[in-house]
C-alpha cells in the first residue's frame, strides 16, 4: 500500500512563493564518484579556452568576429551550414543520452550543478556551518552581528569566485589574448568588455548563490524537455515502492524497509519526495540515493531502496536496451556528424567569395598594340580555413584576358581573410551585347583551390 502524499511546489511554500532550501549535507558512493567528476569538469571548464590546437585556441565561439575554433576545426559564421550540423548533432546526442540514461547531465556534468555542489555550498558550509546553523542564522536574522559577519564574508568569498568563472566563460567568446589584454589594462580601456564580464558575474552570483536549483525546474529549457525525451525503460533515480512501501509508522504493523525518517526529503536541494514517483523537478543529483543507503545501512537492509532504475524495472519488466526512440536519435546524431564530416573532407582550404567592387563597372583604354580594351573591377574576400599561412595566385584560364593586381600572389595569413582587388582587362572585341565571360582560377602551392566563372561587362554594342 502506498502512502504517496502529493508534494506541494518544489522549493515553495504552498501558495506558490519560492522559499529557500537548506538541504542537509550527505555523503555517499554516488557522492564520491560526483565529486571527482566535478573536480575533473571544474578544471575543464576552466581551464579549457587556455589550451591550444594547432596555434588556436581550442574552443573559441567569437560570434563578433563571426570566427569559431572548435577542437581543431576553424569555421566562418558564412560556414553556417556546418555549425548547424555541429549544434544539431550535439542536440541529438544529448537526446540520446537522455532517452538511456536520463538526467546524467543535470546530475553529474551541467556547470550549474558543478559549481554550485563543489564551490558554493562548500564556501557556504565553511563559513555558515551545517543545514541547521544556516536555517539557523537566518531565523534569527540581521540582527545579529554574527549574521552581518557571515552573510558579508559569503558574499565576498562567492562575488569573487563568480568574477573568476566569468573571467573564464569569456574566453571562450572573446579569446584568452583579448582577455588578457583586458584584464592587463584598467576598466576604461575595455569598458565594453568590462562591463559583460561584471553583468555576467552578477548573473553567476545571483543564480550560483541564491536562486540555485529553482533555475533548473524554471528556466532551464533542457529541464522541461527532458520529460519528452525519457521513457520507461530510461535510467533515473527512483525510490522502489514495492521494497519500501508499507512504510513503517505509516500503518499498523507495517513491514517496508522505508523508515519514513524524510532523510532523503531533507537533503533534497529542490525539496521534493522521490518517493512520490519521478518527477521533472528532479535533477537526479543521487543525495537522496546516498542518504536512503546510509539509512539503509545502519537498519541493516539491503542498499539501493533508492536506486538508480527505470520505471519499467520498478514494474518487474525486463529492461529492453533495443528501443526506437534512442535509436532514432542516435541516428540523426550520426548522420548529422556523418554529413559534417563529409563537407569538411571536401572542404577547400582557402574560402573565396566575390564582392561587388566600388566605382564604375568598367573601363575603356586603347592599347597602341593590341588596339580597344575593357577593364572591369573586381574584389573577392579570401578566408584561409587551414591551420598555416598561405599564398594564393590568381590567373585568368581564359584566352586573351588577363589579371591586373598589385598583390598577386595574395599573401594569406592562418586564420585571416584578406582583400584582393583586381582588374580583369580583355579585349573590347569579345564583348556579345555588353556580356564576356572568363573563368579565374585561384591556385595555393600550385595546388587549384577554387575556380571561378566571371560574368564581365563593357559597352553595349
Ligand atoms: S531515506 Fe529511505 S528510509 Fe528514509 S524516508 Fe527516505 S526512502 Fe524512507
Ligand atoms: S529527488 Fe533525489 S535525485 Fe532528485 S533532486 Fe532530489 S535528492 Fe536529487
Amino acid at each position: 500500500m502506498s502512502t504517496a502524499t502529493p508534494n506541494p511546489p518544489p522549493a515553495a511554500s504552498v501558495r506558490g512563493k519560492f522559499s529557500y532550501v537548506y538541504p542537509a549535507e550527505v555523503k555517499g558512493r554516488f557522492d564520491r564518484i560526483r565529486s571527482w567528476a566535478f573536480a575533473g569538469l571544474i578544471l575543464v571548464y576552466l581551464l579549457l579556452p587556455w589550451f591550444r590546437i594547432h596555434g588556436e585556441q581550442a574552443l573559441l565561439l567569437d560570434v563578433a568576429r563571426r570566427r569559431f575554433h572548435i577542437f581543431g576545426l576553424n569555421l566562418w559564421a558564412h560556414e553556417a551550414p556546418l555549425l548547424f550540423l555541429i549544434m544539431g548533432g550535439a542536440a541529438f546526442a544529448l537526446c540520446f543520452i537522455t532517452a538511456y540514461w536520463g538526467r546524467i547531465w543535470c546530475g553529474y556534468a551541467c556547470p550549474q550543478t558543478v559549481f554550485i555542489t563543489s564551490i558554493f555550498r562548500r564556501v557556504e558550509r565553511w563559513i555558515e556551518g551545517t543545514h541547521l546553523q544556516r536555517k539557523r542564522l537566518d531565523e534569527e536574522g540581521a540582527d545579529q552581528p554574527m549574521w552581518v559577519v557571515k552573510k558579508a564574508l559569503k558574499w565576498s568569498a562567492f562575488t569573487l569566485v563568480s568574477v573568476l568563472i566569468s573571467h573564464s566563460f569569456l574566453a571562450y567568446f572573446v579569446g584568452t589574448d583579448r582577455l588578457r589584454q583586458a584584464m592587463t589594462h584598467p576598466p576604461t580601456a575595455n569598458w565594453t568588455l568590462f562591463l559583460v564580464m561584471a553583468f555576467i558575474a552578477g548573473f553567476i552570483l545571483v543564480d550560483f548563490g541564491w536562486v540555485r536549483e529553482r533555475l533548473c525546474f524554471t528556466l532551464c529549457p533542457y529541464g522541461r524537455f527532458q520529460t519528452v525525451l525519457m521513457d520507461r525503460h530510461s535510467l533515473a533515480v527512483v525510490y522502489d515502492p514495492v521494497r519500501g512501501e508499507p512504510r513503517r509508522g505509516s500503518v499498523a504493523h507495517a513491514t517496508g524497509d522505508c523508515v519514513a525518517c524524510d532523510r532523503c526529503v531533507q537533503v533534497c536541494p529542490t525539496n521534493i519526495d522521490i518517493r512520490n514517483g519521478v518527477q521533472m523537478e528532479c535533477i537526479a543529483c543521487t543525495a537522496c540515493a546516498d542518504a536512503c543507503d546510509d539509512v539503509m545501512a545502519r537498519i541493516k537492509k539491503p542498499l539501493g531502496l533508492i536506486r538508480y532504475d527505470t520505471e519499467a524495472g520498478l514494474a518487474g519488466e525486463p529492461h529492453r536496451t533495443a528501443r526506437p526512440r534512442p535509436f532514432i536519435y542516435l541516428g540523426l546524431t550520426v548522420l548529422l556528424w556523418g554529413a559534417l564530416g563529409l563537407l569538411l573532407l571536401t572542404r577547400a582550404d582557402v574560402d573565396i567569395v566575390q564582392l561587388r567592387a566600388k566605382g564604375a563597372t568598367y573601363q575603356q583604354v586603347t592599347d597602341p598594340i593590341r588596339g580597344p580594351r575593357v577593364i572591369n573591377h573586381l574584389r573577392f574576400d579570401l578566408t584561409n580555413l587551414a591551420h598555416r599561412d598561405q599564398e594564393v595566385t590568381i590567373a585568368c584560364a581564359t584566352q586573351g584576358f588577363e589579371v591586373i593586381s598589385a598583390t598577386n600572389p595574395v599573401p594569406l595569413p592562418r586564420g585571416q581573410v584578406a582583400h584582393a582587388d583586381l582588374f580583369i582587362a580583355f579585349p573590347k572585341d569579345r564583348l556579345d551585347f555588353g556580356k564576356a565571360t572568363a573563368t579565374l582560377e585561384f591556385r595555393e602551392g600550385g595546388k587549384l583551390v577554387s575556380r571561378q566563372d566571371l560574368t564581365l561587362v563593357g559597352p553595349y554594342q
